[in-house]
């Protein structure tokens, strides 16, 4: 076992604090990481104040890992020590599954063993990544490509793959008008990747706040939702809307806005339930679906996707002390687009 510094939640809704944890003796095939940085995604503030049901303390959050390997236990095969890697949101799923074998790790029938806030192999809770090191398995270990610096590879191993994921499985791509709904720390992402990948890429946001910076990162248009004639201009558009907002919508208004057989995919989670009106679907034959992160194969899909792009998060990088204040930035929309832990400063 090994202590490092961390920050965690003590109990649900408390401010973050400087701690040190445990991490496992590093196994026969495990790689342990030096992690450099560490991005906020904001499900890492549902899951600290326990917006999404009840959750594990004290809790160190952190699953868009980016860092270095330091170790590496005698059965590993794919990482030396100095290669740069990351860790998304899971670090081991059963991998007997039809979902495992498929490569959808993510939605492992047993239950995929999250990053932090769930129970690893061992029986102990997992802790995340705002902290020095992390012990993981090489089959949940991601390697970043030279092209892409960690700081703004980090958010990819979150944001990144959980964008990367619906915009294949809908296929955006050429000829395809693909929304994306919210432009925050997924949302950026989004329209990076629609764009890269040959689709007319339109931004739904709140307000026309962002428009500058949506133009510039991708977007062909960019309209405010605050605004009744965005839904009037824009009804039957969208072959794909990916909503990315963890907020209530409104469902029946936003699936207006897809062509026929078109698809909104949620990969944003509103804590409450939400009521639809299941006509809304109906007429026009649409689809609402829902999305979680994506499988390793194609995280790392995803990775060498970015690079080869040029893809990488826009970031707010801070030092460690600043988490609770960031955590209050995310909730007001107030950063552009993720923060960035930088972990030297734990
Ligand atoms: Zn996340
Ligand atoms: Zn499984």
């Amino acid at each position: 076992m090994t202590t490092v510094a961390a920050y965690a939640a003590p109990a649900a809704k408390a401010p973050l604090e400087r701690t040190t944890i445990e991490r496992r003796a590093v196994g026969e095939f495990d790689v342990l990481i030096d992690i450099k940085f560490a991005g906020i995604c904001h499900s890492d503030i549902h899951q600290a104040r326990e917006g999404w049901g009840e959750a594990i303390f004290p809790m160190v959050p952190g699953h868009e890992i980016a860092g270095v390997v330091s170790e590496v236990g005698p059965g590993v095969t794919r990482f030396q020590v100095g290669d740069r890697v990351g860790v998304g949101c899971m670090v081991d799923s059963c991998r007997e599954c039809e979902n495992c074998k498929a490569g959808d790790e993510q939605y492992c029938v047993k239950g995929a063993t999250m990053t932090y806030n769930g129970i690893g192999k061992d029986g102990e809770p997992t802790q995340g990544g705002y902290s020095e090191k992390v012990v993981v398995d090489e089959n949940y270990v991601l390697r970043i490509p030279d092209g892409l610096s960690l700081d703004v590879a980090a958010p990819l191993l979150c944001a990144g793959i959980t964008t990367y994921s619906p915009l294949k499985h809908w296929g955006a791509g050429p000829g395809k008008k693909v929304a994306v709904l919210g432009m925050g720390g997924l949302g950026h992402m989004a329209v990076k990747i629609a764009h890269a990948l040959g689709a007319e890429v339109t931004v739904l946001s709140q307000s026309l706040r962002k428009k500058d910076d949506g133009l510039k990162l991708g977007a062909d248009h960019y309209y405010a939702t605050s605004d009744p004639k965005t839904f009037e201009e824009l009804q039957g558009s969208f072959d794909l809307i990916v909503s990315t907002v963890s907020a209530s919508l409104d469902f029946g208004a936003f699936l207006s806005l897809l062509k026929t057989r078109g698809a909104l995919v949620n990969v944003g989670a509103p804590e409450e339930p939400v009521s639809l009106n299941l006509f809304s679907v109906i007429g026009g034959g649409k689809t609402l679906a829902g999305s979680m992160i994506g499988g390793i194969a194609e995280t790392q899909e995803m990775l060498d996707f970015c690079a080869e792009h040029g893809l990488g998060a826009e970031i707010e990088l801070i030092s460690a002390d600043r988490i609770n204040e960031a955590y209050e930035r995310v909730l007001a929309s107030d950063v552009r687009y993720r923060f960035v832990i930088d972990t030297a400063t734990i």
